[in-house]
């Protein structure tokens, strides 16, 4: 039943001191003197992909694109779909929007210009995109954008839009909106795609989840990880609230076997395959 339905596998490609939990501890100015643990911990993201056999999209920084070229071109050479995650990872709803199109453009045109391709997806930093920023969407589209993946439809103290659409629907005029994964069950709505919620629960109470959304939904899934959530080794930042440390650095030792066990168990390709078709009946 579950191997039926093809998937969207999605890494958001950023270090571990981008996330934006941690973004008063790393200011930008700080970032290049950081050791960058993101190029090796994306290759055991690939290494893992490339055993499974699947194809995922990889929503980048044009900050690390600028600094591993080379890991932007092996990505692209080894058949997945490159896409955008913004140049500073600053959440939307913290920008002008002639700040948040300058950021954009310039994540477009590193991303293109190092690999060659064109990027067709975005996905704004900590789904940052809401009813106070619904322009966003005008300029992903004005960009040449033709699918965003920005929203995530739950209720979190960070983000998360409880009202919006669950499913992928054409949100402005030639522009897609692609939603992370929520189960509704028991009155609510659950968050079963990823992130914090893949560290934290069981892998088993993840793939029942997962199992119930297609028998429910009949539909696929968006599922991200990041690269950093596989490097338990990575350097602690001092001076955290509890709760932040406990959200980041929750089961990092077991997202790789997790991660195996979920390719293994449910079929996945990218963003740009798995929705095809609604990207070719956009108007
Ligand atoms: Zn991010």
């Amino acid at each position: 039943m579950s191997k039926a339905i093809t998937n969207a596998m999605t890494v958001d490609v950023e270090d571990y001191f981008q996330v934006s939990a941690f973004a008063k501890h790393y200011p930008h100015s700080r970032w290049d003197s950081q050791p960058l643990r993101v190029e090796k911990n994306t290759q055991r993201l690939l290494s893992l992909f490339n055993k499974h056999q699947i194809k995922a999209t990889f929503f980048t920084l044009s900050w690390v694109a600028e600094r591993c070229p080379n890991l932007i071109k092996e990505i692209v050479a080894q058949g997945h779909e490159l896409a955008s995650h913004g140049h500073w990872h600053q959440r939307v709803s913290e920008l002008s929007p002639q700040e948040f199109k300058q950021d954009l453009y310039r994540s477009k045109s590193i991303l293109e210009q190092v690999s060659g391709v064109e990027v067709m997806g975005y996905r704004a930093p900590s789904f940052s995109i809401g009813d106070e920023n619904f322009w966003a969407f005008e300029i992903i589209r004005e960009l040449g954008f033709r699918y965003s993946s920005s929203t995530y439809p739950i209720k979190h103290d960070h983000y998360g839009v409880p009202q919006w659409p669950r499913f992928s629907y054409q949100v402005i005029d030639e522009l897609i909106e692609i939603p992370v994964t929520t189960l509704k069950r028991y009155c609510k709505t659950w968050p079963i795609a990823g992130g914090g919620y893949f560290r934290l629960a069981p892998y088993q109470l993840s793939r029942w989840a997962l199992k119930q959304f297609h028998l429910q939904e009949q539909r696929a899934a968006v599922f991200y990880v990041h690269p950093w959530e596989l490097d338990p080794q990575q350097p602690r930042t001092c001076g955290v609230g509890y709760k932040t440390r406990f959200r980041h650095y929750l089961n990092l030792d077991k997202v790789e076997q997790r991660l195996g066990c979920l390719l293994t168990d449910f079929n996945w390709s990218t963003m740009k395959n798995v929705y095809q078709t609604d990207l070719q009946l956009i108007k």
